[in-house]
Formats: structure tokens, C-alpha cells, sequence
């Protein structure tokens, strides 16, 4: 009998037939003798317009917050009347849940800011209603089900909006908490992407970290799969929403996956694979409104040679060039190194580090929503060096987008280089920097955010 601890994303909880597959999925899981646990994100949506009004209301408008909450009940009472009639204790939590929100907001108006924390707790609330309906619909389709709150399961710390789990408590605590009700053949739906810290504050694991949840889950209930239930039959050559001819692959490497989500390839949170794989834990992911299609497989290690190299071409937009300038650079000491710190300091993470054809620039990826804060840490950390001779200025390009391909078989395969930039070059599409990945399975370019899509779907034509 096999512990297999399945995910299912928005889409697969957003209407009442997605959640009719799910339980369909968790059936047939059943009958053929396995012991599913299942990890649910937030109806499709739902997360962004509950953090959309709260940030309305940090601007000091809470009317948003109270037609949201409208908007929600309303969509949740009907999924649940639809998948579970009568069901009215969920129905009675979704509304309190609402109220929290509304609640939770006015007091964000009144104060004129949303911290981190508050932002936290008005994010799980998606979770905390989508795990109690999709329990109420296995029940109602003659599944024993039972909704946990992961908020106490998963011991997080306090960093809000992208908390790190504590492995050892959440194992104990899942041991005490989910066990008891996998044993007694029920399945547990768990919250996606909440835990809460040693205080009690629930936490969130970052946007999209559900996935990341159903990792931790696994692992803590020493799982013998992991099933990622997403509405994309697996991992495939590339986003099919910017090149509908995408196919599956069906079998991908540890390190080809990791470098496909870490550049934007949103169908897996790079956080899921590691702890997973790790353990040898079998990891999938597949399409629940397809279930019959085997879908992706991640493998720690693939033995398949692959003619052509190059696997999966993906793209993270919304990004931008900062560069940092002058001829007497060279002679600032630590100036990469205060660069970089400057830029720590802000809490951004570098996307990409290119190396300037000339050595008289620094130039990296931030994303765009961080370049004015980024610009304006640099400045303040070089203030002596720009107002004398030595550094010209720090710019912020226009929107870019990193478009990176992937392929643990290009290492051994020549001129795949070549190949992507002559298909760029066709496509007339200019690439502004370029960036071999560490992993040695990856290459990056960074191109105009307007030409993102022609440049995905030049080098998609080229996967063999
Ligand atoms: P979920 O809500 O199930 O977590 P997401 O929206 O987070 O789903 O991720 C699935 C989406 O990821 C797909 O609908 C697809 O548009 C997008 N995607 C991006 N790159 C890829 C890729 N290489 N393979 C499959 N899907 C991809
Ligand atoms: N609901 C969360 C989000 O939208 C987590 C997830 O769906 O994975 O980010
Ligand atoms: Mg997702």
C-alpha cells in the first residue's frame, strides 16, 4: 500500500468538475489499494483578489475588500452546494472566513499599511476555505475525508510571505496530526501553501507554494510518491500558453526541472523538487482534467541520451537590466562584492549576473517590480564614487524577460549555442545579455519584454 500525497492546484479546485475529477482521481487511487493524502491550493484566483483588496486597503480604501468578500462567498457557495449539498458547517466557515477578511482589511485602512504578517494571514483564507469544501465533496461522494489546517502541521519561521519550513517539527506534528487519519483509511485534504511559526502566526511558503507544500507533506509522512495535479498534461517543451505545439516531456531530470522552474516555468515551484527527489520519493506531474495521460516524471538521474540537447525553452518576464557604469571601476575596491551586498540588502533576489562585453560595467536581472528600490540602494551605496570620477551612473532598462533553455544532454552536444542565437537572430529578435546557467543544462539570454513570445516559440521550433 502506497502513501502518495497528490496536489491539486486552482484550476484543479476552481469549478465543481475539476472537483468531481478529484475525486474521481482520489477513487481510483483507492482502488488500486494506494493511501492518498491530498494538498489543495485556493479555488483558482482567489489568492490574488484576496491580496488585491488588502493592498487596496493599505492605500486606505476598504470598499474593494467588502465587494471581494461578496465576490467569494458567492463563488464558494455555489461550488460547495454544487459538489456538496448541505454541507452547511463549510458554509458557515467560508462565511466567518469572509468576515475575518473584511475585518483583517478595515484594520489594514485604518492603520494605511499591510505587513507582511497581515498580508499572510489574508492570503491562507483561500486555502483555509478551498480544504474544508473539497473535503465536504469526497464526502459527499462516499470518500471519508477530513480537512487539516496545515498552519499545525507545518512549523514555519517568521519570515511572512516566504516562510521556510522546520523539517523535524512538521514530521512529529504531521506524525500526531495527519497519520492518525491516513490509518484510519480517511483521507486527509490539507491546506497548500500555509504553516504558521512558533507563535502561532500563520505564515505562507510563497506565491504558487502549494507545490512546495505537498514536498514538505511528502516527506514529513515519508510518502512514497508525490503527485503534482495541475491543468497541463506535465512539464512540457514549453509554456503551451505562448506555443500551443508544446508537447510533455515525459521523463525529466532533478537538475532540468529545477533549472526550468528557477526560470519561470510556473507549472512546478523550484522548491518542490529538491527535498523530494532527494529521497527518492517519486515525483509527477499530470493533468487532472486528463487523468488518464501519464504526464512528467522527475528522475534524480536520466540515462537517455537526448539528440539535439535542448529539452524545454521557458521565459520569466517582467524583469529588468540594472548596470552599473564607469571607466574607473576597476579601481574601486570590493565593487562587485558591495554590489551585490547593496542589492541583499534590499531582500531582491538577482535573477541573472552577465558578464559586459567591456569591464567597465556591472549588470545584472532584478525583477521589475524591485528596480526603482534596487537603483536606489546602488546609488545610495555609491554615492561618494558617483559624485567624483569614477562610476557614470546606475541605469534600469525597460521591461526585459530571461528566456532560458534546458537540456542535461547540451553539455555533450555542440553548437546548441549557436543554434539558439541563429534562431533569434531569424526571428529578429536582439538579445540584450547572456548568461550560461551553473548547472551546466541551462543557457539564458535576456531579450525586450516585447519580443518574449516570438523568442520562445523561435527556439521551441528548434526542440527535436
Ligand atoms: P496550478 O494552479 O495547478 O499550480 P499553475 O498555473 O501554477 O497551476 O501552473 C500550471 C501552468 O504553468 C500551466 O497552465 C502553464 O500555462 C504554465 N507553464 C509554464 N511553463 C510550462 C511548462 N514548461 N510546462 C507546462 N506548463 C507550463
Ligand atoms: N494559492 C497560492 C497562490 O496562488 C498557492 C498556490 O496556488 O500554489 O500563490
Ligand atoms: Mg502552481
Amino acid at each position: 500500500m502506497k502513501t502518495i500525497v497528490m496536489k491539486f492546484g486552482g484550476t484543479s479546485v476552481g469549478s465543481p468538475e475539476a472537483i468531481r475529477n478529484l475525486a474521481q482521481i482520489v477513487r481510483t487511487a483507492q482502488a488500486g489499494g494506494d493511501r492518498p493524502a491530498v494538498v489543495v491550493s485556493a479555488l483558482s484566483g482567489v489568492t490574488d483578489l484576496l491580496l488585491t483588496a488588502a493592498h487596496a486597503a493599505a492605500e486606505g480604501d476598504a470598499s474593494p475588500a467588502r465587494t471581494t468578500a461578496d465576490t467569494l462567498r458567492d463563488r464558494h457557495h455555489r461550488t460547495l452546494t454544487a459538489v456538496a449539498p448541505g454541507a452547511e458547517a463549510v458554509g458557515q466557515l467560508i462565511s466567518d472566513s469572509l468576515d475575518q477578511f473584511v475585518n483583517l482589511c478595515q484594520a489594514i485602512s485604518v492603520l494605511g499599511e499591510a505587513s507582511p504578517r497581515a498580508l499572510d494571514a489574508i492570503a491562507s483564507l483561500g486555502e483555509r476555505m478551498s480544504a474544508p469544501l473539497v473535503a465536504a465533496a469526497l464526502e459527499a461522494e462516499g470518500i471519508p475525508a477530513t480537512a487539516i489546517n496545515t498552519a499545525e502541521v507545518v512549523l514555519t519561521d517568521s519570515h511572512f510571505l516566504n516562510a521556510t519550513p522546520d523539517m523535524d517539527a512538521t514530521r512529529e506534528r504531521a506524525g500526531a496530526r495527519i497519520q492518525p487519519v491516513l490509518d484510519a483509511a480517511r483521507v486527509p485534504v490539507l491546506t497548500g501553501f500555509i504553516g504558521a511559526d512558533r507563535r502561532g502566526a500563520v505564515t505562507t511558503l510563497g506565491r504558487g507554494g502549494s507545490d512546495y507544500s505537498a514536498a514538505i507533506l511528502g516527506v514529513a509522512l515519508a510518502a512514497d510518491e508525490v503527485w503534482i495535479w495541475t491543468d497541463v498534461n506535465g512539464v512540457m517543451t514549453t509554456d503551451p500558453r505562448i506555443a500551443p505545439d508544446a508537447r510533455t516531456i515525459p521523463v525529466l531530470t532533478y537538475r532540468e526541472i529545477s533549472e526550468l522552474a528557477h526560470f519561470g516555468a510556473k507549472v512546478l515551484h523550484p522548491k518542490t523538487i529538491r527535498p523530494v527527489v532527494e529521497r527518492g520519493i517519486a515525483l509527477w506531474v499530470k493533468n487532472t482534467f486528463e487523468p488518464a495521460n501519464p504526464g512528467t516524471r522527475i528522475v534524480l538521474e536520466d540515462d537517455g541520451w537526448v539528440e539535439g540537447g535542448i529539452r524545454a525553452v521557458t521565459a520569466i518576464k517582467a524583469q529588468c537590466v540594472i548596470t552599473l557604469e564607469g571607466r574607473g571601476m576597476l579601481g574601486i575596491p570590493g565593487i562587485a562584492a558591495r554590489t551585490f551586498a547593496a542589492v541583499a540588502r534590499t531582500r531582491t533576489s538577482v535573477s541573472l549576473i552577465s558578464q559586459a562585453s567591456s569591464e567597465q560595467s556591472i549588470c545584472f536581472v532584478v525583477p521589475f517590480s524591485a528596480s526603482q528600490t534596487v537603483v536606489a540602494a546602488l546609488e545610495d551605496e555609491f554615492r561618494r564614487e558617483l559624485a567624483g570620477d569614477d562610476l557614470d551612473g546606475v541605469t534600469a532598462s525597460d521591461p526585459v524577460a530571461i528566456i532560458t533553455v534546458v537540456g542535461a544532454g547540451m553539455v555533450h552536444t555542440p553548437g546548441v549555442s549557436g543554434r539558439m542565437f541563429s534562431a533569434l537572430g531569424n526571428a529578429a529578435v536582439n538579445v540584450v545579455a547572456i548568461a550560461q546557467g551553473g548547472s551546466e543544462c541551462g543557457i539564458s539570454c535576456v531579450v525586450s519584454a516585447l519580443q518574449a513570445d516570438d523568442a520562445v516559440r523561435a527556439i521551441h521550433q528548434l526542440i527535436v
